[in-house]
C-alpha cells in the first residue's frame, strides 16, 4: 500500500461495521484480545487493509465502491483457529460413547461386543469408502464454519499403512479445495500401532517409508506422535520426530495425557511447534516449554467427553508464561465441532478468563500452526478471515451456554455463512 499523498486511498472491497465491539486479538494489542468498541474491518480481496474505529477506517481506505457487512450490534473476531482435529473418519463410535458415559469399563465394552478406541476406527476405515469419508468430513467442516471456525488442523492416524496414511492426507488436500475452511495436514502416523505387524517393523515403516513418502507427495506441514503410556514411548517418538525434522515436516506431539513420560521435555529439546494435551505435565516442564517457545494446546472438550480424572493445569501453564491454544481434538471419541463450546469449558472448568480463552482460540492457536503471520488476528495484511457473533460483547461467548452459532462468517474476504434468522 503506498503512502504516497498523492495517490488515491486504497479501495476496500468489503467492509463489516455497526458492531458492538471488534477484538483484533493483535499482539502487542493494549489489552490480551485487541477490543475496539464500535469499530469496523475493511477488506481488500482477500486481505484485511483497515481495522479501528468507523473513522480510522474511512480514512485508511476509499470505501464508495464497498459491499457493507452489517454486523448488527454483535461482536466482530477473528475466525477461529482449530489447531488440533481428527477431522476424518469414518462412521461414528456413538454405541461406545453411550455406554462409556453410565460408567461402563473396557470389560462392559467387551462383553457388549462394542469395539472402541482407535483401533475400532483404523478397521471401519479399511472398509470406508472414499465418498464417505469425504461427505462426513465436508458435513463436519460444515458445522465448524457455522461455529466461526476458518482454519482448521486435520491429522491422519487411522490408516497405519503408507496406503492408509496417504489416503488420509490426500483426502486433506481435497477437501482443502472443495470447502471454505483452510485445512492443515499433519501426519500422524503414530497415532497406534496396526495389529498385523511387530511394534519395531511399524516404527522402521514409519521412518523409512511413510515420512519420506508424505513429503515425496507434499502432502503434510507437520508431523506427530502419540507419546504415552500404552503408545509411543519417548525413544520411538524422538525417533519418528527426528526423521520428519530431517525431512523438513515440523514437529507436534500428543503428550502426557494418560501419564507423564516425559513427552514435554522431548518436546522442548526437539523445540516442537506444539504439545498437546498435557494432563500429567509437571510445573517445572511448564517453563522448559516456555523457553523452547512450544505452544501448549488444551483441550476441554476432549477431557469432557472422556471424563479425564486428571484436569490440565492451565492457570499454572499461563502463570509459568506459556503460550497456550485451545482446540476441539474433534474425533470419534470426541464429537466436538464448536470452538464457542470449547472456550465455554475452558472457561468454567479450567479458569480461563474470557480474554484468555479467546485469544487461546485465535492468535494462539495460529502461533501453534505456525501461521500466526497469516490469521489469528484482525490486522492490515492479513487474511480476511472474521466471525460475527449476535452478542453484546465478547465475554458473552463463554456466558451464553450452547448458544453460540455465527451471525456471520467471511473466510479470505468472502462471505461464506450467514445465520438463517437471528433471535
Ligand atoms: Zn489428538
Amino acid at each position: 500500500m503506498s503512502r504516497d499523498p498523492h495517490n488515491k486511498k486504497p479501495a476496500a472491497t468489503r467492509f463489516v461495521n455497526g458492531a458492538s465491539e471488534v477484538l483484533t486479538c493483535a499482539p502487542g494489542a493494549a489489552d490480551l484480545v485487541g477490543r475496539i468498541p464500535g469499530g469496523a474491518v475493511a477488506m481488500a480481496g482477500d486481505r484485511i487493509l483497515a481495522v479501528g474505529s468507523d473513522s480510522e477506517v474511512a480514512a485508511a481506505c476509499d470505501l464508495s465502491g464497498a459491499e457493507r457487512i452489517d454486523a448488527g450490534g454483535g461482536i466482530v473476531i477473528p475466525g477461529f483457529v482449530d489447531c488440533h482435529t481428527h477431522l476424518i473418519f469414518p462412521g461414528s463410535r456413538v454405541a461406545e460413547y453411550s455406554a462409556r458415559v453410565t460408567g461402563a469399563g473396557p470389560e462392559d465394552l467387551k462383553n457388549l461386543g462394542i469395539p472402541t478406541g482407535i483401533p475400532a476406527t483404523v478397521r471401519m476405515m479399511e472398509n470406508a469408502s472414499q465418498d464417505e469419508l469425504i461427505e462426513s468430513a465436508l458435513e463436519r467442516l460444515g458445522h465448524m464454519l457455522r461455529f466461526g471456525t476458518t482454519t482448521v488442523e486435520s491429522k491422519s492416524g487411522y490408516g497405519l499403512s503408507v496406503k492408509g496414511e496417504l489416503r488420509m492426507l490426500e483426502i486433506n488436500r481435497r477437501l482443502q479445495n472443495d470447502q471454505f475452511i483452510d485445512v492443515v495436514s499433519t501426519f500422524l502416523g503414530a497415532h497406534e500401532f496396526p495389529e498385523d505387524r511387530s511394534r519395531e517393523r511399524y516404527v522402521e515403516e514409519i521412518i523409512k517409508e511413510q515420512i519420506p513418502a508424505v513429503v515425496e507427495a507434499e502432502l503434510a506441514e507437520f508431523n506427530d506422535v502419540f507419546c504415552d503410556e500404552g503408545y509411543y514411548t519417548v525413544g520411538e517418538s524422538r525417533r519418528i520426530l527426528e526423521a520428519g525434522l530431517e525431512k523438513g515436516l515440523k514437529a507436534k506431539i500428543h503428550t502426557d495425557e494418560y501419564s507423564h513420560m516425559g513427552g514435554s521435555k522431548l518436546a522442548a529439546e526437539l523445540k516442537a511447534v506444539s504439545a498437546d494435551h498435557l494432563n500429567y505435565t509437571d510445573d517445572d516442564e511448564f517453563a522448559l516449554l516456555r523457553d523452547a517457545g512450544v505452544i501448549g494446546v488444551v483441550m476441554p472438550g476432549l477431557d469432557f467427553a472422556v471424563g479425564h480424572s486428571r484436569p490440565f493445569n492451565a492457570r499454572a501453564m499461563m502463570d509459568a508464561g506459556m503460550i497456550l491454544a485451545l482446540a476441539t481434538d474433534l474425533c470419534p471419541g470426541c464429537w466436538l465441532e464448536s470452538m464457542p463450546f470449547v472456550i465455554q469449558l475452558a472457561c468454567r472448568l479450567y479458569r480461563f478468563s474470557p480474554a484468555e480463552a479467546l485469544r487461546a482460540g485465535t492468535y494462539g492457536a495460529a502461533l501453534a500452526l505456525n501461521r500466526e503471520k497469516e490469521i489469528g488476528s484482525l490486522e492490515p495484511g492479513k487474511r480476511a478471515d472474521i466471525a460475527i457473533f449476535d452478542l453484546p460483547q465478547y465475554q458473552d461467548l463463554a456466558y451464553r451456554l450452547g448458544r453460540s452459532g455465527a451471525r456471520t462468517v467471511i473466510a479470505a474476504g468472502n462471505v461464506v455463512h450467514t445465520a438463517a434468522s437471528q433471535g
